[in-house]
Formats: structure tokens, sequence, C-alpha cells
């Protein structure tokens, strides 16, 4: 007789809820779990072939230990002892350093990865620790800990509250919005457009939610700064800066215009493939929306200039 039981997806930190069906503990079934609050059934590709994963015969299920050229089958005991020989030997020979550690989505977003992983990282004392996050938003984070002064103060657009969103390289109807953990993207865009709200999406693929979007602007990949900085040129051209009641919280918005003065939208059209009335536009979108934000995904962090 299937059961039924419910579990938080491990694999990206959009935390989706999941409906399992186990017969005779097998995972013959996987959906999205409507009634959790972060994802309101939202189910990616990845979340949907858990089953596949969990039963796959190429899964590591216990220690194994190269000897002789071949992997085989080993206690815990042996696997610890193993480690635990190899990382002395390499870290005596070679220092710390030479030890890089790498954390994947699945085991960050586990309870025992969340708790063994910072003294595991303390006690061997390497500064080559890499994960998903380095792979992906880490230039995100070290702009936002310039910014914000912590690195985990990544600002998400407050959706709900959103009368014209500018979207670059993100598809939140594929990711569940992924850092921005919101639940039901697609809907919440749909409800700004119905309040007389807009999104645009700027990306190289027109992505799902580029389909779904007011517009959908293609740009050439890794060139977003140059876009980015031909519309705050034209913010500050156009004298369509107004800080208002955030200007206490802004510090060196004065060296800004100085900064981004050789960045005019006719500058920098070539280079990022947008053209100048486009961008000309998407300034004045911005100014004028009472609210507006401007959401930067994966795909303005994995290029040159990723922190800009
Ligand atoms: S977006 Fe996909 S991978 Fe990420 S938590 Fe949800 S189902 Fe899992």
């Amino acid at each position: 007789m299937p059961e039924t039981a419910y579990t938080t997806c491990p694999l990206c930190e959009a935390t989706c809820g999941l409906e399992l069906t186990l017969d005779r503990g097998a995972v013959v079934g996987v959906r999205g779990d409507e009634a959790d609050v972060f994802s309101h059934g939202f189910i990616c590709p990845k979340g949907a072939s858990l089953g596949a994963l969990d039963a796959d015969p190429d899964r590591l299920r216990a220690p194994r230990i190269r000897r002789e050229g071949k992997l085989l089958p080993a206690s815990w005991p042996e696997a610890f002892a193993a480690v635990d020989a190899g990382l002395t030997r390499v870290i005596r020979e070679y220092g710390r350093d030479a030890v890089a550690l790498y954390l994947g989505n699945p085991t960050v977003h586990t309870l025992a990865g969340g708790l063994y992983a910072g003294p595991l990282i303390k006690a061997l004392g390497s500064r080559n620790v890499y994960s998903a996050s380095t792979l992906d938003q880490m230039p995100k984070q070290v702009a936002c800990g310039y910014l914000f002064g912590s690195p985990y103060a990544v600002p998400v657009p407050d959706l709900d509250r959103t009368d014209f969103l500018l979207i670059l390289g993100a598809d939140p109807y594929s990711s569940n919005g992924s850092l921005w953990t919101v639940p039901d993207v697609p809907g919440r865009l749909r409800a700004l457009q119905a309040r007389g709200g807009r999104f645009v999406v700027v990306d190289p693929r027109r992505s799902r939610t580029a389909r779904a979007a007011d517009r959908y602007v293609p740009i050439r990949p890794g060139t977003d700064v140059h876009l980015l900085l031909g519309l705050v040129h034209e913010l500050f051209a156009r004298d369509l800066v107004a800080p208002g009641r955030l200007a206490e919280h802004v510090a060196g918005l004065d060296v800004l215009p100085e900064l981004v003065a050789p960045f005019a939208p006719a500058v920098v059209a070539p280079r990022c493939g947008v053209d100048a009335d486009t961008i000309a536009a998407l300034a004045t979108d911005l100014a004028a929306a009472p609210r507006a934000a401007v959401y930067g995904r994966i795909g303005t962090t994995t290029v040159e200039h990723g922190t800009v």
C-alpha cells in the first residue's frame, strides 16, 4: 500500500516542499507540496527526479577505498582512518591550503551539513573552501558585504509591493526564485501585472520568465555591467535620481556621476547589444514607477565584473 511522506527538497536554497509517494520504502512519485508555505506546490525538474536519484544504482551507499587502483567497499572505521592518514600526510607535507573542500548543495541543505560543515572547515584550516555559492552567487555576496555590511544581506524584491521590476540574468519561473525563495513567483508576477505593474527581463535567452514578461530585452552574454552603467548614466544625465527618504542611508551618490560619465547609452549599446533608446526607456520606467526594483541573479554574477 503506497504511503505519502513530506520532505523539503535538499537540492537548492529554494527549499521547496515535496510530497513523496513511497512503496515499500522506494520513492515512486514526487510532487510539489501545495500546502508548503515556501513553495506552494512548485517543483523543478531536479526536485522531480529525487526518486530516480534515490534509486540510482551508481549512488554511493557505503564508503569505498581505492586499493591497487580499484575502489573497493570498506567499513566506516577504515574509511575514517584512510581520510585521517591522507589528510594528515598532505597537510604535513604541503600545508593546510593544499586541502580544498567542496560542499555540495544537498549537503549544505541537510541538518548534518549545517551542524558539521563549520567545525570541519575550522579543523582543516584551509582557505580553499568551495560550494554551490562560490560557483554561483559569491560575487553578489561580496558586493552585499561591501554595500550592506554582510555577505548574507542579499536584498530581494518585495514583489507584492513593486510596480516596475527589472530582472537581469534570472529565471524565477524555473528556479522558484532560488536565493529569493518566494512562493509562487508566476502568480505574484501575474498579480503585479494585474494591478497595473510591469516587469522586464534582460537575458541572452528568452527564458520562461522572459516569455511572461511585459518586455524581453536580449543582451550579449556577460555584458550586463555595461547596460547597468548606461542606465545609471542616463538616470543622472536626465536628473532622474531621487533617493528621497532613502538619502540618509545612501553613501557615495555624489561620486557616481563622474564614475559613470564614460558610459553613455550610445557608448555601451554596441558592447551589450541593447540599443540606446531601449536603455533610455528602461531608465524612464525605473524613474517613473512609484516603487521600482532591479533584481540580478546568476547571469549577472558568473561573469567578469560580477560584483558590479
Ligand atoms: S527549485 Fe528545484 S531543486 Fe530547488 S528546492 Fe525547488 S524543487 Fe528542489
